[in-house]
């Protein structure tokens, strides 16, 4: 395992993209969307970074199944989703990869009719996007490798590390 983002480097982005976040949403109905379970660890230190009042939700979507690095069906469950009707929504997900996930999500949000929609992610894998859509907020850049750590999993492993890391063959096994 090799370490590419330390806890020091997220924390800081984080409570950055925090203050940035509690300015453009202030006096807004800002109702957070996490995506689980990637965006759990992020989620939680996010919210806690902006501060100005906020709801918080979750849904639930995975393209990932158990000892797998690729990506297949995705399934949505919105059974959890809060009414975000006329709401700000700012969608959070751990990473956007090929933005697949991100696309189909922010189209089902878009029919509940929020007052509007946008998107959040700690990682962006920018040269694997295979879509038109960008997130609108990012932490890192990150290149096309697979990471696990504050909130990623490898086979529902290594989601509690504070940090992000690559996943080098022996780990992957
Ligand atoms: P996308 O739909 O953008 O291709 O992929 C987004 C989802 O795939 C993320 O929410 C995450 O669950 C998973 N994913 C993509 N790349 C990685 C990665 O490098 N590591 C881990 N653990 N999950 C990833
Ligand atoms: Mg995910
Ligand atoms: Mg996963």
């Amino acid at each position: 395992m090799k370490v590419l983002i330390d806890e020091e480097q997220i924390n800081s982005r984080v409570i950055e993209l925090g203050r940035e976040l509690a300015q453009e949403y202030q006096n807004r109905p800002l109702t957070i969307i996490g995506i689980l379970a990637g965006s759990l660890v992020l989620l939680a230190d996010l919210i806690r970074a902006i501060d100005v009042p906020h709801q918080v939700g979750v849904l639930q979507a995975s393209s990932y199944r158990g000892k797998s690095t690729t990506p297949g069906e995705l399934q949505v469950n919105l059974d959890y989703l809060p009414d975000l009707t006329d709401r700000d929504v700012l969608l959070v997900d751990d990473i956007f990869d090929t933005g697949k996930t991100m696309q189909t999500v922010l189209a089902q949000i878009q029919n509940q009719n929020p007052r509007s929609l946008k998107s959040a992610v700690l990682l962006w894998k920018e040269e694997a996007s295979t879509v038109e859509l960008k997130p609108d907020y990012h932490c890192f850049k990150i290149p096309e490798h697979f990471v696990v750590g504050y909130g990623l999993d490898f086979n529902n492993e290594y989601r509690h590390l504070p940090f992000i890391a690559s996943l080098e063959g022996s780990d992957l096994a």
